[in-house]
Formats: C-alpha cells, sequence, structure tokens
C-alpha cells in the first residue's frame, strides 16, 4: 500500500518544532506551525495549501515571513489556521511591510486566517493582494466540532489546550486507503489512468458494488469487480501532532482522545522528569509525561520533540525516559495524576 502523505520534521529535536506533510500525488502540502522553516524549499513552501499553527509564540509563527516571502506571487489561496486572537496577529504580520506596490494589477495573492476555538472557526479573515493586505472580516465558519479540515480523502481535526493560553493540537487522518493492484488490473484488461480516481472516489464513497465506473467511452466496469480484482482497501493513516501543554488532565484527556491509535504522533518532550517542576511552572510537558500520553492514546509509533535547550548535549536522555514511559506497562488512569 502506498500513503498519501509523507510527514517530515522540519527541524532537528532542539530546533523549532514543524512537520511539513507532504502528498505523493498532487503537488500539495500541509505544514503544522511555522517556526524555523529554512530546511524547506521554495518549490516545498510553495505546494503549502494550508498551514496550522499550534500558537503565536515565536518559536511556533516566525516562519511565517517566510511563508508569505514566497507564495507572494502565488494565484492560489493560503489557509491559516490558529487558535483564538490568530487573525489579529497574521494582520499585524502583513501591516510589518511596505506595500505601496501592490494595486490592482498584482497577482490577487489572498491569505485566510481562521481562529479554531474547539468548536469551529469563530472568526474568519481575508487579505487580498490586490487590496494591499487590507483586513476583511468574513462570516464564522463551523464545521462538526473538533474538524479543521474535511476533503475527500482526508481530515484535520483539532483540539485546544491549555498552555497558560490556547494552543492547538492536530491529527491528520486519511480516510480510507485504496491502492490500485496493477497486475489485477492487467488480468481484467484495463488501462491504467485517469478514470481509477473516479473508481477510488465510489470506493471511498461506499457506493454499491453494482454501480458501473467508466473506464473510457463505451467500456465500463462494475465497482465489485474491481474491488474483488483490482483494488486494495486499508484503514487510512493518521499522524497527530502535539506541542505546548501543561500536564493536567484536562489536557491528557483531549490529546488522548486526538491522537488515539494514530500510526505516529509527533509531541513534544521538552524536560526531564527530575525537572517536572520548572516543566509545570512553564505549562510543558516532560518526556516520561508525553511517553505516558503516547502509551494511553495506544499510538504505534512515538516521536518525542522540541527537546529544551538545556539539554543540548543530552538527548539521549530525554529520548530514553519518554520511550521507557511509552514502553511500560499502562498506568492506571486515575494514578496517573497523583504523583
Ligand atoms: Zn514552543
Amino acid at each position: 500500500m502506498t500513503w498519501l502523505v509523507q510527514p517530515s520534521l522540519v527541524n532537528e529535536p532542539f530546533s523549532d518544532p514543524g512537520l511539513f506533510i507532504d502528498f505523493r500525488f498532487g503537488r500539495r502540502a500541509l505544514l503544522f506551525d511555522l517556526g524555523d522553516l529554512k530546511p524547506l524549499s521554495p518549490r516545498q513552501l510553495l505546494r503549502v495549501t494550508h498551514a496550522f499553527v499550534s500558537h503565536t509564540h515565536m518559536d511556533h509563527f516566525a516562519g511565517f515571513d517566510q511563508l508569505l516571502r514566497v507564495c507572494l506571487h502565488r494565484t492560489t489561496p493560503l489557509h491559516l489556521i490558529g487558535p483564538a486572537g490568530f487573525a489579529d496577529r497574521v494582520e499585524h504580520k502583513l501591516k510589518a511591510y511596505t506595500l505601496n506596490l501592490l494595486d490592482a494589477e498584482s497577482v490577487d495573492f489572498i491569505i485566510v486566517a481562521a481562529e479554531f476555538s474547539g468548536s469551529g472557526f469563530d472568526r474568519v479573515c481575508e487579505f487580498r493582494a490586490r487590496e494591499a493586505f487590507r483586513r476583511r472580516e468574513m462570516p464564522a465558519v463551523h464545521l462538526s466540532p473538533g474538524l479543521l479540515l474535511d476533503e475527500e480523502e482526508f481530515r484535520v481535526e483539532g483540539t485546544v489546550l491549555d498552555h497558560g493560553i490556547p494552543c492547538l493540537a492536530f491529527a491528520f487522518e486519511e480516510k480510507l486507503r485504496v491502492n490500485v493492484w496493477r497486475e489485477g488490473l492487467r488480468r481484467l484488461g484495463f488501462p491504467v489512468g485517469p478514470w481509477l480516481r473516479e473508481a477510488k472516489r465510489a470506493v471511498r464513497q461506499g457506493a454499491p458494488d453494482h454501480s458501473q465506473v467508466c473506464v473510457r467511452e463505451g467500456l465500463t466496469v462494475s465497482l465489485g469487480d474491481l474491488k474483488q480484482y483490482a483494488l486494495r482497501t486499508a484503514r487510512g493513516q493518521k499522524i497527530a501532532y502535539v506541542v505546548d501543554l501543561a500536564y493536567d488532565e484536562k489536557n491528557v484527556e483531549k490529546v488522548v482522545a486526538l491522537a488515539r491509535d494514530a500510526d505516529q504522533l509527533f509531541i513534544e518532550a521538552p524536560f526531564l522528569d527530575v525537572d517536572a517542576n520548572i516543566a509545570a511552572e512553564r505549562r510543558h510537558l516532560t518526556a516520561r509525561q508525553s511517553g505516558n500520553i503516547a502509551k494511553r492514546a495506544r499510538v504505534s509509533r512515538f516521536i518525542p520533540i522540541h527537546f529544551s535547550a538545556r539539554y543540548r548535549d543530552r538527548a539521549d536522555e530525554l529520548t530514553r525516559e519518554a520511550e521507557e514511559a511509552f514502553q511500560m506497562a499502562e498506568p492506571a488512569a486515575g494514578l496517573i495524576f497523583k504523583a
């Protein structure tokens, strides 16, 4: 089975956190967080349709400028999603520049900034290059609770965590993986081609087996035959990204629900557990807490990130502590917060 997307960390764990989610087909990408984006090429940044920003502390938002710089003459819009107050932060960023060269003749690059409250987008603002990025208030948008983006092949869900300020965590989930088995297709005597996209779509939408898929004019095949001989389906990939949160029961419950059964969980592990008091003061996790959460969410792969610079030479200790907690027998839920 081939994956719909390939996630990769933008930086090493002591640098700014960020996850680049690249689509294998279709020249498209998503970004979780906009910290230091230098390792990404302009070509990669140009593919970004949606950037999900956990919060606007500098290490999560300073890369906005680089993204804007690369995308300024793009014809397709850039969607930015962040917590309450986010649209104002985007506006301030845009206002920092002299934009007298933008006018009605410019390429109309559009930025849409949406503030997610947990239940929906309470505020949506649009900034158009042709209007020198003057802010336009748009109608609020409410999808189902927790839903940030819902497309044919995947969805992105989010939750609002407490980091002293609201901070968003995200989960990308492919709906259903439908892959073509070429040998089976060959035996059926059908060519590979764009028509397969329609077939995959029909499978994802749960169309009945007797429905007909058009291979080319005058030639159709039943969906049932395709499913039996040439298409393979499997549960889609789930990738969760969680940074900057206090270790309290409410946050943990939300993360466990968001990341449950994820194939990959990228989650902060900034402090060692001996420094749990500093972590608590700064509303961050320790590596052990991070491993506990990954364990409770029953994720397949746990990737601790966002290490504090104070452990610059002790990365292995953070990783070991996180991994030990992840591998440990699951603690009873009620016991976790007593220590
Ligand atoms: Zn941070």
